[in-house]
């Protein structure tokens, strides 16, 4: 693992279990997509996924992410942006991205909300969501979605499109999957209060299985395409 040659075996490897697992859990074919998390990794690595058909590259840090963009000018990469959100970074977030999975307070999306370009569509966001309620962690707690989602449907330059969560680590599937069916049942919550979400942002590299089998539309995987973090 982890030199450049192995990114497209890799690649071609995760996108086959995805297929295979899009099957075995009865979801439709081709209906979950690969977000390649390439925080910590090399422009050649980054450059091997793509040549090898990768598009969607999700990035944690803004001013790694800024590095990186600059020199893969003429490609056309959709970049989402998965880390931390700092107020004062807001404008080439707004600027620079297609997706935002990590919005979870009101400042910051009214800041992504004015800072979007108007030529460019609507930034396409997910609400991360703090699944098992730990202080230490961002995101909204479950008690506070309904009312949060609703606040996000005033702002015309963000499109709401679903819910996103980094649950607890663990190696049991069935803890993953009841993690993983909560943040479902709560997307299915705001779904019947009339929102139209089409996307759960869920499942890395250790439980994308289980991701998948709960309903995943994205799976933002890392260290099992490009291997360890440098
Ligand atoms: C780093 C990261 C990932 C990828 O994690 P891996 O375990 O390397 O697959 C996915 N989502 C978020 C939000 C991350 O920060």
């Amino acid at each position: 693992m982890g030199k450049v040659m192995d990114v497209a075996l890799n690649l071609y490897a995760i996108l086959k279990k995805i297929r295979e697992y899009e099957t075995r859990y009865k979801r439709k074919a081709n209906s979950v997509a690969l977000l390649a998390v390439s925080k910590g990794q090399s422009l050649e690595k980054i450059k091997e996924a793509y040549n090898a058909g990768q598009r969607l590259f999700g990035e944690n840090y803004l001013q790694e992410a800024l590095e990186k963009q600059e020199k893969l000018l003429n490609v056309d990469i959709e970049w989402h942006y998965i880390g931390k959100i700092q107020s004062n970074k807001t404008k080439m977030i707004a600027e620079k991205f297609s997706w935002v999975h990590t919005v979870d307070r009101l400042k910051i999306a009214e800041r992504l909300n004015a800072q979007r370009p108007q030529n460019l569509p609507p930034l396409n966001i997910c609400i991360e969501v703090n699944l098992d309620e730990e202080a230490s962690k961002s995101g909204v707690c479950p008690e506070s979605l309904n009312e949060f989602a609703m606040e996000l449907m005033q702002f015309d330059r963000l499109r709401l499109r679903g819910l996103m969560a980094i649950p607890k680590i663990t190696y049991s599937m069935t803890e993953q999957r009841a993690a993983f069916m909560k943040l479902a049942g709560l997307q299915n919550n705001l779904i019947k209060q009339g929102l139209s979400l089409d996307t759960l942002s869920m499942g890395m590299s250790d439980d994308y299985e289980a991701a998948i089998a709960c309903g995943s539309t994205i799976v933002r995987i890392g260290r099992a395409l490009f291997g360890q973090r440098g």
